[in-house]
């Protein structure tokens, strides 16, 4: 599977799910995947089934005569849109890659289950480097923070112009 959006190299999408004919967005404020007030109450996401309630998403069961939205990180899925990217290399990384990967892994789906919204994408392994992407800017640095504490090495974080893109660059 190659999608040329996963690169590291690529440049980021400054202008993340904006629309033909859409205004550009007051990027300091606004994630166009996180209208807020977009959502009637309940809503179910169909594909994960989240649910919107009391102003956010969480994990739960609907209510009877839910609406039925797609909730933003499935949104991004759907798009193959990314809100964050963060790329693991290096020698010792390398050598325990397995390890690594289960431990990204659990980091992984303990933040999905407390923040709905933020969820790895895809993970792509390359000969010396594996690309994870994620719906949310916070998970690849959560992610990174974990890998460290664990496995060592050191990572950096840079933010996209909107403030809604991340790449986070771990090297152990
Ligand atoms: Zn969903």
């Amino acid at each position: 599977m190659t999608r040329p959006k996963l690169s590291p190299k690529a440049p980021f999408p400054s202008a993340a799910g904006m629309r033909p004919g859409q205004r550009v967005f007051d990027a300091k404020q606004h994630d166009p995947y996180q209208a807020a007030g977009k959502y009637a109450e309940p809503t179910v996401c169909p594909d994960c089934r989240a649910i919107f309630h009391a102003g956010h998403w969480q994990w739960g069961d609907a209510p009877q005569g839910a609406q039925q939205t797609r909730c933003p990180a499935c949104r991004r899925i759907h798009d193959k849109l990314p809100a964050g990217w963060l790329t693991l290399g290096g020698a010792q990384f390398n050598a325990h890659r397995a390890d690594v990967l289960a431990h990204l892994h659990k980091v992984a789906a303990r933040e999905r289950e407390e923040h709905p919204l933020n969820r790895v994408m895809a993970i792509e392994e390359g000969p010396d480097e594996v690309v994870v992407t994620t719906t949310d800017v916070h998970t690849p640095q959560r992610i990174a923070e974990a890998l460290k504490r664990q496995h060592h090495g050191d990572f950096d974080i840079r933010y996209g112009l909107d403030e809604y893109s991340v790449r986070v660059h771990w090297r152990a």
